[in-house]
């Protein structure tokens, strides 16, 4: 780019992993270049960017195109190491667009959004405004890789963990959603992030992500001398376009990028502390406890009542869980979230109370933003007619809800979102809670109303796609829809934080279809699968923890069978490696199975749970395929501890199994503990465990073995 003899100087934002250079141009801001920090700009972590920003060049007024002209304004914007705002007007029509980028944590990513304000006094219809745009200069011969992983969905995929070469041509599209419909042929969604780095050396490079719950997209594609990517709002089914009245103001998701060595575990051990540190509720993660063991009731399904609930409470307490989770089936119907009196005679604040007088913590789960056809007080009817304006599509008079799936309503209408806002504050308080989880399709991407906050649809593309118990729209509103309701979400649970910080979130979308980072920044928790089997979870585990703290990541451990003791033990640690929920009916255990689960909370609270907090994560293993062997290792180099959870698969002729740790110092000595006993404590070097590896010996298939590791040379 010429930047003349008049170009302001750069602006720079640092932190201890990377530093970026920006700069202020007469009609455009650009990211100039971004180098880590520790390598001291080496060309081995140099990224050059080699186009300016594009402002928007029209919007429209009146049903009329009106171009626009940008120009800075530099009164108006601000530069410290920490934090960079440009600011740029257009004055017909008046509006402001403020570029910024921040450093909100001395390591890891930086964070840039885009903010609009419409200062004209008229209606304003916005194009695509893209969060992030990058086109790095690379030299041709550079092999490069696309490192992304899925979300866990209702299944985990055979795939789960994408690694792809960055050739010639190379085009790749991820996409993200508010809820995931399965359409055949097409890919399945992203965690909306990419870690993209070298193959060769220090496997350096960049990561990028979007702190978003919406329709979102990233691409990425190379081009001879230039890698471009784009992340943002999904501009398919398009055209995209957004309404600004008069003094409001548009925004972009929230994008992060950061800087690595390492490949993506490297990427991911500074990523993972990032998200803790910068989008984490800072009150959970004070919390000893956190993440919690739970008994959770869906073992029983539907058919929860009190007499049930007090029994599994008082099992709860004496397996030394921490939380009992009413799970769907407490409620009298869709909508209608209040205890069903033939259930729960004295309601749910009695059972609440009496986990308390047991020192467990009671959370339940909702749909709270959907609707049924009970007609009591209280409950939100489809036919009524405040209701049916806040439908996303219009329902035939014969519409049944599922037993607890109904139809979700539009929280971008302001009378829906502050209806819910007092139904969920309802809930917490008036039922004693600890933690809500929320499940089904709950935030709108799609609706057919023209007279909504958001653009009105394009009648001749849209479609109308019938799921089990609910109706969702998909047409050129879709992304539009989804941004207004993500941000009305966001705004009731953000109030409900602030009324009551000890408060937890689950966030569930039918299993693990709403894991982002925008969820990472308004709940405490994730499910992250809908299919609890030991190889579901660790596969659901093994790709999502390669983005999000462990401690975020729940597995509900299902019924399955176990004929022998260590068929036991590999079912529960499969679900052990981040947030535990027992899913199943505990009095069925045999005493020798009980007592070999009371064993494995305590050694889960004691020492596994420090780990899942704060250790550094590296994936010793291909993706779990349930054949073959599988782990995953933590290791805390401040406390000097770290465990490697090893599964041995269904093959039974593979006894043993060599996993090549990392993160090791490679003279030190450490010991092994053998937690099973399938071997003697023993010591080996960093040197041994990282080049010949940890070996493992266990006889039988679907067995486990926990491998706690300490460094000899520190204090015991
Ligand atoms: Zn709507």
């Amino acid at each position: 780019m010429a930047l003349g003899a008049t170009a302001p100087p750069p602006a720079i934002i640092s932190n201890s992993s990377m530093h970026v250079y920006l700069r202020a141009l007469r009609n455009a801001p650009t990211l100039e270049w971004m180098e880590g920090a520790r390598a001291g700009g080496t060309k081995d972590t140099l990224w050059t960017n080699e186009t300016t920003e594009l402002l928007p060049a029209s919007v429209q007024v009146n049903g009329a195109d009106v171009p626009l002209t940008w120009q800075l304004h530099p009164q108006l914007g601000h530069a410290d190491p920490r934090k960079v705002v440009f600011v740029y007007e257009s004055m017909e029509p008046h509006l402001r667009l403020c570029w910024e980028w921040e450093a909100r944590a001395d390591f890891g990513p930086v964070e840039h959004r885009i903010t609009i304000e419409n200062l004209s006094g008229r209606e304003i219809w916005l194009p695509m405004v893209d969060s992030l745009r990058l086109a790095w200069r690379t030299a041709p011969t550079r092999q490069l890789r696309n490192f992304y992983v899925e979300k866990g969905a209702d299944t985990p995929s055979a795939a789960g963990t994408h690694l792809e070469s960055v050739g010639e041509g190379y085009r790749w599209t991820g996409e993200s959603s508010t809820y995931a419909h399965p359409v055949p042929g097409r890919p399945r969604e992203i965690i909306p992030a990419e870690i993209v780095y070298r193959a060769d050396g220090t496997q350096s490079g960049w990561y990028a992500g979007i702190e978003f719950r919406g329709r979102t997209r990233i691409s990425l594609e190379r081009n001879g001398q230039s890698v471009k990517s784009t992340l943002g709002l999904n501009p398919e089914p398009g055209p995209f376009r957004t309404r600004m009245d008069p003094g409001g103001s548009f925004q972009t998701p929230t994008v992060f990028l950061g800087v690595f060595a390492g490949g993506p575990d490297g990427a991911g051990n500074q990523l993972r502390p990032w998200v803790r540190a910068v989008l984490g509720n800072p009150v959970t993660w004070k919390d000893p406890q956190y993440p919690l063991t739970v008994n959770n009731s869906w073992g029983s399904g539907m058919q929860v009542d009190e007499g049930l609930v007090l029994r599994m409470i008082a099992e709860s307490r004496e397996l030394s869980l921490e939380m009992f989770h009413l799970d769907a089936g407490w409620f009298r119907g869709v909508g209608d979230w209040y205890p069903d009196p033939k259930k729960f005679p004295h309601g749910l604040a009695y059972v609440a109370d009496a986990a308390h007088r047991q020192g467990l913590r009671f959370g339940i789960w909702t749909d709270w933003t959907q609707a049924g056809v009970d007609t009591e007080p209280g409950a939100l009817n489809v036919h009524d007619a405040k209701v049916r304006d806040w439908l996303v599509t219009d329902l035939p008079t014969e519409w049944k809800p599922e037993e607890f799936k109904g139809q979700t309503t539009d929280l971008g209408v302001t009378a829906a979102h502050d209806y819910a806002a007092q139904e969920v504050k309802r809930i917490v308080e008036s039922y004693h809670l600890d933690m809500l989880e929320h499940d089904g399709y709950l935030v709108a991407q799609g609706c057919v109303r023209g007279d909504h906050p958001h653009a009105a649809p394009d009648r001749s593309t849209m479609r109308v796609i019938h799921d089990s118990g609910f109706d969702f729209v998909l047409g050129s509103n879709s992304t539009d829809v989804s941004y207004h309701a993500v941000r009305a979400y966001y705004d009731i649970y953000e109030r409900m934080r602030r009324e009551h910080p000890g408060l937890l979130f689950e966030i569930c979308n039918d299993g693990g279809r709403m894991v982002d980072f925008g969820s990472a920044a308004h709940g405490d928790y994730f499910s992250i699968t809908d299919t609890y089997n030991p190889i579901s979870n660790r596969r659901a585990f093994y790709d999502t923890s390669h983005l999000l703290p462990a401690a975020m990541l729940e597995s509900y451990v299902e019924q399955w069978p176990t004929p022998r003791a260590e068929n036991f033990l590999y079912m529960l640690r499969s679900g052990m490696m981040g947030w535990v929920t027992i899913m199943l009916d505990t009095t069925a255990w045999t005493p020798a199975q009980h007592e070999a689960a009371r064993q494995a909370i305590a050694l889960y609270k004691k020492k596994l749970r420090p780990l899942i907090r704060d250790a550094n994560l590296y994936h010793v293993s291909e993706r779990p395929d349930g054949i073959h062997w599988d782990g995953v290792e933590f290791w805390n180099p401040q406390s000097g501890r770290g465990v490697v959870y090893a599964f041995h698969g269904s093959v039974a002729d593979e006894n043993e199994h060599r996993f090549v740790l990392a993160g090791l110092d490679r003279a030190k000595g450490y010991r092994l503990h053998f937690e099973d006993g399938s071997a003697p404590d023993q010591e080996a070097t960093g040197s041994e465990l990282m080049k010949q590896g940890l070996k493992v010996n266990l006889p039988h298939p679907l067995s486990s073995e926990l491998i706690l590791l300490e460094d000899a040379s520190g204090k015991r």
